[in-house]
């Protein structure tokens, strides 16, 4: 079954554009030109990932993104960002979007993301992957902690993951990137810390003294068994 995304962009070249080459790759699009309808549309229409340009007509990309986790989305999601706007990277991390592209773009370059950020399904259900009192679930890509469900975006859960499979092996922040986002990144290392950040927020007891996701100084990030 073709894998649905999701464009969410007002500039009709753009969304067509999108839309050619992606149908070209294989996948099944549906395109918003607002921000209302790429809401309703994120809400409704059960997209595999969502393309979503910051600046739209009547409601902004950042708020979609953040409505979208805050009802419990976890769908995959890519923020079209403008490259002189540096903060809005970093803003739509903090908004809950797994990844972010800088217009203007290549087209190689975010089929490949687009590709990397929808989940393979091919993966194997494996058996749950547990430790201080946090259960992940690989068939139904839930965790669980302290017997409480954990509502985690698909980044967010396959970077525990990830982590919790070596317990205390320290991983650098570009092997994250191309361990878990799954390509080779050469953009700057800030979606890994934001992705670390927003995940200690939800596990831990105090993000700012975390107990199970810890920082190795100069080196990177391991799960402390
Ligand atoms: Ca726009």
């Amino acid at each position: 079954m073709a894998n649905k995304v999701l464009i969410v962009e007002d500039e009709r070249a753009i969304v067509e554009i999108l839309k050619f080459n992606l149908v070209r790759e294989g996948y099944e699009t549906l395109e918003a030109l607002d921000g209302e309808t790429g809401l309703e549309l994120g809400r409704t229409a059960d997209p595999d990932l969502i393309l979503l340009d910051v600046m739209l007509p009547k409601l902004g990309g950042f708020e979609i993104c953040r409505q979208l986790r805050d009802e419990g989305s976890a769908v995959p999601i890519i923020m079209l960002t403008a490259r002189e706007e540096e903060n809005d990277k970093v803003f739509g991390l903090e908004a809950g979007a797994d990844d972010y592209i800088t217009k203007p773009f290549s087209m190689r370059e975010l089929l490949a993301r687009v590709k990397a950020n929808i989940r393979r399904r091919s993966l194997d259900g494996g058996p749950a992957v547990s430790g201080t009192g946090l259960v992940l679930d690989e068939d139904n890509y839930t965790a669980t902690r302290d017997g409480a469900p954990v509502e985690l975006t698909q980044k967010e859960f396959d970077l525990l993951r990830f982590l919790m499979q070596s317990p205390d092996k320290v991983f650098s922040r570009e092997e994250l990137m191309e361990k878990v986002w799954n390509y080779g990144y050469f953009g700057d290392m800030r979606t890994v810390d934001v992705t670390i950040r927003r995940l200690r927020e939800k596990i831990e007891d105090d993000p700012g003294k975390p107990r199970h996701i810890l920082t190795k100084r100069g080196v990177g990030y391991y799960f402390a068994r």
